[in-house]
């Protein structure tokens, strides 16, 4: 439904969408934003990597609606996602979609926003920390070092990427930046660590995989580029992870003993 249709019906938006980033997990990363509209709010429609640490901090008198969408799960999709948040504007007055990590990096985040501005509904962000920053960090492992990296490049190495625009373009991906850090990229990792081979990254280049980043059960893999797709085999390593590559993963040896302990 468009703007003009939503006046024309008469059905106008008693309350506001607030799409908040819930952080990567670790409830102590929640923003002051996002927490005080969780408390508040009248529904929350949340998705599958949420931490149930996050969703205990929601209202407990607010409607709770599970959007997740986990590979294979689909339990809804996102047409009927953002169908609902605009109905629930019309009966509310404080919903909530919240999102793992940061809505705007790789969350859909602006597809939602788009749509809900064409439907005529108020909508605001709330940014959160995403999981490409944080779970290196709890790895120890910082993006950028004045000796080893001096820029980073986010992308997602989701096979569907490709659908929607050109495909990750993983030649100029491996010279573009000295850090990568690759978001859904677990699935993918064989066709991805060829790619950054054969465009001629070391077999040698340093890579982790940092799994559930900043909760409690956070794994990691550390590895090089030549033997990594190995040892997720051995290890049977999954998703969620993020992976980075580049000179910094070196760092995790000395700073991995400095980990946050998860709140
Ligand atoms: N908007 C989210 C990303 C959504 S895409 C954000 O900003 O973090 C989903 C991907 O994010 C997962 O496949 C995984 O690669 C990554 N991810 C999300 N939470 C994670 C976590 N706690 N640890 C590691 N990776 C995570």
């Amino acid at each position: 439904m468009n703007r003009q249709d939503a006046k024309s019906e008469g059905r106008a938006c008693l309350g506001k969408v607030y799409l908040v980033g819930a952080g990567p997990g670790d409830p102590g990363l929640m923003t002051l934003k996002g927490k005080g509209l969780l408390e508040c709010a009248d529904v929350v429609i949340y998705d599958a990597l949420v931490s149930p640490a996050i969703l205990a901090m929601i209202n407990p008198m607010a409607q709770k609606i599970d959007a997740g969408k986990r590979r294979g799960r689909h339990s809804l999709i996102q047409e009927e996602t953002t169908q609902l948040l605009i109905e629930k504007a019309q009966e509310y007055a404080i919903v909530v979609r919240l999102k793992g990590g940061d809505p705007f990096v790789f969350g859909r985040g602006g597809e939602e926003m788009e749509e809900l501005v064409n439907a005529g509904v108020p909508v605001e962000v709330v940014p959160g920390i995403t999981s490409g920053i944080a779970a290196p960090a709890y790895a120890g492992i910082p993006l950028t070092h004045r000796l080893y990296s001096s820029s980073v490049t986010f992308v997602t190495g989701h096979e569907a990427a490709g659908k929607y625009r050109p495909k990750v373009n993983w030649q100029a991906i491996a010279h573009g930046s000295e850090t990568i850090v690759i978001y859904m990229g677990i699935h993918n990792l064989p066709y991805i660590v060829q790619q950054l081979t054969i465009a001629g990254l070391s077999q040698e280049t340093p890579i982790a995989l940092v799994r559930w980043g900043t909760r409690a059960d956070q794994e990691e893999l550390i590895g090089k580029l030549g033997t990594i797709v190995e040892q997720v085999e051995k290890a049977g390593f999954g998703a969620p992870a993020i992976v980075v590559i580049g000179a910094v993963v070196n760092m995790h040896e000395m700073l991995s003993g400095c980990r946050p302990v998860s709140s």
